[in-house]
């Protein structure tokens, strides 16, 4: 199936990614609307594993997976243009407009961007684009990141997010890098820089 993104992992950062890409539609901007975007998700976020008491705005004492299933019930209820769906990625290739997304199943997903959100554990998936090195904000060592020009692009058309993007390993900062990822695709698309904000109604 054609996808118009395809985000690999989801966690914070690629859950947050999708969810601004599909809060960016139904505004009257005909450069998003109409678009579908696909989840990919192994279902092993490290935020599973989490307490909470510092990610702001969330309530103290709040599990990770609680969070996690938050987030993706609040993607859901946006949008129907999100698919998430349990799979394993094991190879992506191609290039802006063609890339081919493989499951491990052998499933297909064909995209016209995708956004790598897989964590900083291991990147054990075919990616010809991508350079895998040491993650240097990791207080453990043998973590890992793909490396990008400093906005999150990895090439034309192929991004990272979150831990594997190399930020520090905190809730915000993985979802903030998705939110960013999302930003710079739909400024792509628009041809000039755009974020989505939503106002309370006049009383
Ligand atoms: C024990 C622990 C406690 C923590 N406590 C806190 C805290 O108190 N405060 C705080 O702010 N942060 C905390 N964190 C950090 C926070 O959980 C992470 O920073 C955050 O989860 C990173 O988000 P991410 O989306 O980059 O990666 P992840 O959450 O790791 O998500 C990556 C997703 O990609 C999936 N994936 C990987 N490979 C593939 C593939 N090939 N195909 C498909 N899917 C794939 C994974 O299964 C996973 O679901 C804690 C983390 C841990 C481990």
């Amino acid at each position: 199936m054609r996808w118009d993104v395809v985000i690999v992992g989801g966690g914070p950062a690629g859950l947050s990614c999708a969810l601004t890409l599909a809060s960016a539609q139904g505004r009257g901007w005909e450069w998003v609307d109409g678009r579908r975007f696909l989840v990919v998700d192994e279902g092993e976020s490290d935020l599973k594993k989490a307490l909470l008491n510092n990610a702001p705005g969330v309530p103290l004492g709040t599990k990770g997976a609680e969070l996690l299933e938050q987030l993706r019930r609040q993607v859901k209820a946006l949008s129907e243009a999100v698919e998430i769906k349990q799979g394993k990625v094991v190879k992506v290739e191609g290039s802006r407009g063609s890339f081919k997304v493989y499951e491990e199943d052998g499933t297909l997903h064909e995209a016209e961007v995708v956004v790598l959100a897989t964590g900083f554990q291991k990147f054990e998936l075919e990616c010809p684009d991508c350079k895998v090195k040491e993650n240097p904000k990791s207080p453990k060592p043998g973590r890992v990141m793909v490396e990008h020009d400093g906005d999150y692009r990895v090439k034309d058309g192929l991004f990272v997010a979150g831990l594997l993007a190399g930020v520090s390993s905190m809730f915000a900062t993985a979802a903030g890098s998705g939110v960013q990822v999302a930003v710079n695709i739909l400024s792509e698309w628009a041809g000039k820089p755009v974020v989505v904000h939503d106002v309370p109604e006049k009383t």
